[in-house]
């Protein structure tokens, strides 16, 4: 084996453990909850959890609850406006 790949290398979504496809909303997470948080905003969705607002959303369970997967999106810091730049540099020198 001349190759190693450095697991440390390989960032994990915060919301779900899913590998990174980059940065949206904020911060790295994957293309799905990517998709799942634009989709979301995008269309105004209302989610209800059927149990107790508080289930674990991991890679393969990710869709059985998405009012649980928004909350989390949200808990992690994704944010609803990617673009905007929090710093504002009112340069008034
Ligand atoms: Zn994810
Ligand atoms: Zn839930």
């Amino acid at each position: 084996m001349e190759y190693t790949y450095d697991d440390d290398l390989e960032e994990l979504c915060p919301v779900c453990g899913d590998k990174v496809s980059g940065y949206h909303y904020g911060l790295l997470t994957c293309e799905s909850c990517k998709g799942f948080f634009k989709r979301t905003v995008q269309n105004n969705k209302r989610y209800t959890c059927a149990e107790n607002q508080e289930c674990k959303i991991d890679k393969t369970q990710r869709k059985r609850c998405p009012f649980c997967r928004f909350q989390k999106c949200l808990n992690v810091g994704m944010r609803l406006e990617g673009n905007n730049n929090n710093n504002n540099n009112n340069n008034s020198s």
